[in-house]
């Protein structure tokens, strides 16, 4: 029985929107574990929250405070949040190394030492992973 996402801490994944935020980064989107989280805008309807798509750019729901309202989130996908809320930078790097795209910006990953580690140097500095 996979535990609901409102017992899981979510704030891991706010703290690094908020990282890439203040270093200035704008369209901010993170791919991980099949999903790809992306902030909304400051004067949209859902101020601070965080979007969760499949990576198929099918619509989940979105994180809001600690809560993740998901409204056609699976288990399974459940699941995959709560991996990338317990360690975003070990997500992140699992995903560039299995792609070999930056979870980030989603670039290719061309350099050896950014395959090795799974994330683009910038990427990695500016979100904080
Ligand atoms: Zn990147």
């Amino acid at each position: 029985m996979i535990p609901h996402a409102q017992n899981v801490d979510l704030s891991p994944i706010h703290a690094m929107f908020s990282k890439a935020q203040e270093a200035g980064l704008k369209k901010l989107a993170y791919r991980a574990e099949g999903l790809v989280l992306t902030l909304a805008k400051p004067h949209s309807t859902n101020p601070g929250a965080i979007y969760v798509t499949r990576k198929n750019g099918i619509y989940l729901g979105k994180v809001v405070g600690q809560q993740f309202v998901g409204y056609s989130a699976t288990d399974a996908d459940r699941a995959a949040l709560q991996v990338i809320a317990s360690d975003p930078a070990e997500a992140a790097t699992r995903y560039g190394k299995m792609t070999r795209e930056c979870s980030c910006c989603g670039r290719e990953l061309s350099d050896p030492a950014s395959v090795a580690a799974g994330i683009g140097p910038i990427c990695a500095t500016k979100w904080g992973l």
